[in-house]
């Protein structure tokens, strides 16, 4: 599933080609992803420029004039860039094509279907942002923050972290990565983490997505080729997906649990249980 530095990667590819140019037309060929496609307001878009590419959560926002097209991959999208004069037939799942001025087509793949493009006004582009928590890689997002926000929480902090009012674009990988690097156990109840924890958990957040999006870049001229994949990319980590293999700090072996339903891997060793159990 596309997380936040595959999209944010996503983005970073998208903001010089596409700034500037006039959107020429879109051809819809499939008439529902997650929800309906607007297949007319998109046409009645045609000859605006886009003025911007941005990311809210994970969330790719397209500002066009006083309209912005909202991207989302969901579990299987993604997007690609093709010379439009020599795009080449749709392959299965190629669902939208954007064509914008300057030879540029956008191309939304999604075989499980489960992406969404909406159209948002822009008077109602704040009201959108102010739905979610903040960016895990703003200043907003801090130690203190965090842990004002989970002072009353019981639940378990890594239920917490995947909480899009809590922080936007923590999905499973790097919560569970993010607890490892702080030694927090995934099952500790919100409101038991200190203040150090807390700085700890920010600061292992901000360290894993920011070398996830270092990655991604230097995987971007797959993300451009007209036949690769896109540019999601391998990553380095260290427990999940990990489980029964050794710790990388300790050699004990890695234990797999469920955590509102997604697996979680962790060290019982480096990541300790603490007395009291969340409440879930
Ligand atoms: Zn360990």
């Amino acid at each position: 599933m596309p997380e936040l530095p595959e999209v944010e990667t996503t983005r970073r590819a998208l903001v010089e080609p596409l700034t500037n140019k006039r959107l020429l037309d879109v051809t819809v060929r499939c008439p529902q992803l997650r929800y309906p496609i607007p297949r007319t307001e998109l046409k009645t878009m045609r000859g605006q420029t886009v003025v911007a590419v941005k990311r809210r959560a994970k969330y790719l926002l397209l500002q066009l004039g006083n309209d912005t097209i909202m991207i989302h991959l969901g579990m299987s999208g993604s997007l690609r860039l093709l010379p439009a004069e020599a795009a080449g037939p749709a392959k299965k799942h190629d669902h939208v094509d954007f064509i914008f001025s300057g030879n540029v087509l956008l191309r939304f793949n999604d075989p499980r279907r489960f992406g969404s493009i909406k159209i948002i006004k822009a008077n109602e582009l704040a009201r959108f942002s102010q739905s979610f928590g903040p960016e895990p890689l703003s200043k907003d997002f801090d130690g203190q923050y965090l842990f004002n926000k989970l002072s009353s929480r019981k639940s378990a902090i890594k239920k917490m972290l995947m909480d899009n009012k809590i922080v936007v674009g923590v999905g499973n990988i790097y919560a569970t990565e993010s607890l490892f690097d702080a030694g927090i156990h995934p099952l500790t109840p919100a409101n038991f983490l200190s203040m150090t924890q807390c700085d700890a958990l920010v600061a292992a957040i901000k360290k894993i997505l920011k070398k996830a999006i270092r990655a991604g870049g230097t995987t971007l001229k797959d993300f451009y080729s007209a036949t690769g994949k896109p540019g999601y990319f391998d990553q380095k980590l260290l427990v999940y997906g990990r489980e029964g293999q050794s710790c990388v700090n300790c050699h004990t072996t890695l234990c797999k649990i469920l955590v509102a339903n997604r697996s979680t891997v962790y060290c019982t060793r480096c990541q300790k249980q603490a007395a009291t159990a969340p409440t879930i």
